[in-house]
């Protein structure tokens, strides 16, 4: 097993991450479990690449070990791509989901259904070494609701529909073959089995 520090704070993706890269024999912990303390890092990039690359730099300059980062955000259409980036701080970072999803729909309650489309985007940038940086992004596109459901999940999981069902009432493994974590994730994996495979990993 090679263990790899997944620098959030979000137990969520812990789980997520771990989920699709544990077929490789890797183990994903937080650097709070190895008793390192992340402290805060300011995520001014204006892209989710921008940002998962400067999460994933200061928790490899702190650990020397490596890293996985995950920057993502959901993009919604009628709001020209808001809240995006700023998906953690929309309404306020300290403003619970439940009441940034009713901040979101309340947004929304005057767009009808054929233009409440939105997808979720995902940047991953994993460090293994002072050489090896891989990034990958994925997407995955989908509608806003009008009431939230489901009880899975996190985020704005219990808004966001693919195929009419949300995000937050579909199982972990399912959301994981649809979703913007799960597509960046696979194309890691594809990216750490090559090395794997070469013996370079
Ligand atoms: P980050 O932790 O800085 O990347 O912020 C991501 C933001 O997007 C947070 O508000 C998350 O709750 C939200 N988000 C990212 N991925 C998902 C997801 O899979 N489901 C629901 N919300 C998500």
């Amino acid at each position: 097993m090679r263990e790899f520090i997944i620098a959030t704070n979000n137990g969520h993706k812990v789980i997520e991450i771990e989920r699709i890269l544990s077929p490789l024999g890797i183990t994903a912990v937080t650097a709070g479990e190895r008793g390192i303390d992340l402290g805060n890092v300011v995520e001014d990039g204006d892209t989710f690449a921008a940002n998962a690359y400067i999460k994933a730099k200061h928790a490899y300059d702190l650990c020397h070990c490596p890293v996985i980062a995950d920057d993502s955000g959901l993009c919604v259409d009628a709001l020209d791509g808001r809240p995006g980036v700023y998906s953690a701080r929309y309404g306020g970072e300290s403003l619970p989901y439940t009441e940034k999803n009713m901040l979101l729909l309340e947004e929304l309650k005057d767009v009808p259904d054929e233009k409440r489309t939105a997808h979720f985007a995902c940047a991953v940038c994993c460090i293994l070494d002072d050489k090896t940086v891989i990034e990958v992004e994925g997407r995955c596109e989908g509608r806003i609701a009008h009431a939230p459901a489901g009880d899975g999940g996190f985020g704005y999981d219990p808004i966001f529909t693919v195929n009419g069902v949300s995000f937050a009432s579909l199982t972990g493994e399912e959301k994981d073959r649809y979703s913007h974590r799960g597509n960046a994730l696979r194309m890691l994996r594809d990216r750490l089995y090559e090395l794997q495979e070469n013996n370079s990993l």
